[in-house]
């Protein structure tokens, strides 16, 4: 019965049997936040104003006001981000279901690919070889390209050169695979976002964006912690804001992982 799993997971929760790994970086005014090109208007990093703190302004009360944009830190992108999802039912933050806010993990370990090559791209053939290893990816699981990238500090994390950014991300034949042939939730990276640092470049631009949220599927940006997760056997929670029509939402995103 359901409740008895339920009651199950709780034991197993409270016995340490199953670990809570937590997927999310730590959201600060120097949290860093994707650039894109000079004539594009800029999301805004995190700002914080503190409205009172034990002071004139609120003698027993600390609280903040804050700014920034939803794509900050580690987050979430519904449908309606990207042009190609604009028109899709329940694409916004507010009318997705929230059952889709869980989600069985299949992790791809592409670290020493993304060490040895930074504009590194998951192809197709890569993700049918994990197939191999570990099983056919489940119709509704998140996809979690692990590249250590969330390792990197300083600005190797977002690693921008004169010729832009160079962090590795999705070939357009691997979202087109993932979206289609597996019906993911979607795809959740260790950069800053869900396409590599050269996106901007490729044709069309951004395809995991243009492919994914065109399927209506989901991303996660700005992850951690991936090396803490089996390749199956993980489930993911991430849980947007439910900003109105919003396009996306800075989020915690945590694992259960059986240990
Ligand atoms: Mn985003």
């Amino acid at each position: 019965m359901a409740s008895q799993a339920l009651q199950m997971l709780l034991a197993e929760l409270a016995e340490g049997r199953v670990r809570v790994v937590d997927l999310t970086v730590r959201l600060a005014p120097d949290t860093p936040i994707i650039h894109l090109p000079d004539q594009f208007a800029q999301s805004h990093p995190l700002s914080i104003e503190v409205i009172s703190k034990f002071d004139a302004h609120g003698p027993g009360w600390y609280w903040n006001n804050l700014d920034l944009g939803e794509h900050t830190g580690t987050h979430f992108d519904a449908p309606v981000h990207w042009v190609t999802g604009k028109d899709l039912p329940n694409n916004t933050t507010d009318t997705i279901s929230p059952a889709k806010f869980i989600g069985p993990a299949c992790v791809i370990d592409a670290s020493r690919d993304a060490a040895a090559n930074p504009d590194f791209l998951l192809t197709p053939e890569r993700i049918l070889a994990w197939e191999k290893d570990h099983g056919r990816i489940p119709r509704g699981a998140w996809l979690l390209l692990r590249t250590d990238w969330s390792k990197r500090t300083g600005d190797a994390f977002l690693n921008n050169s004169p010729t832009g950014p160079h962090s590795p991300g999705f070939h357009k034949s691997a979202s087109e695979f993932l979206a289609r042939e597996r019906d993911v939730l979607g795809v959740g990276v260790e950069t800053v976002g869900t396409d590599a640092g050269q996106a901007a470049t490729f044709d069309p631009p951004f395809p995991n964006h243009s492919t994914m949220h065109g399927a209506g599927k989901f991303g996660l940006a700005s992850l951690c912690n991936l090396d803490q997760l089996p390749p199956t056997g993980a489930m993911v929670i991430a849980a947007p804001l439910k900003i109105a029509a919003g396009s996306g939402s800075p989020v915690r995103a945590i694992a259960l992982v059986p240990s």
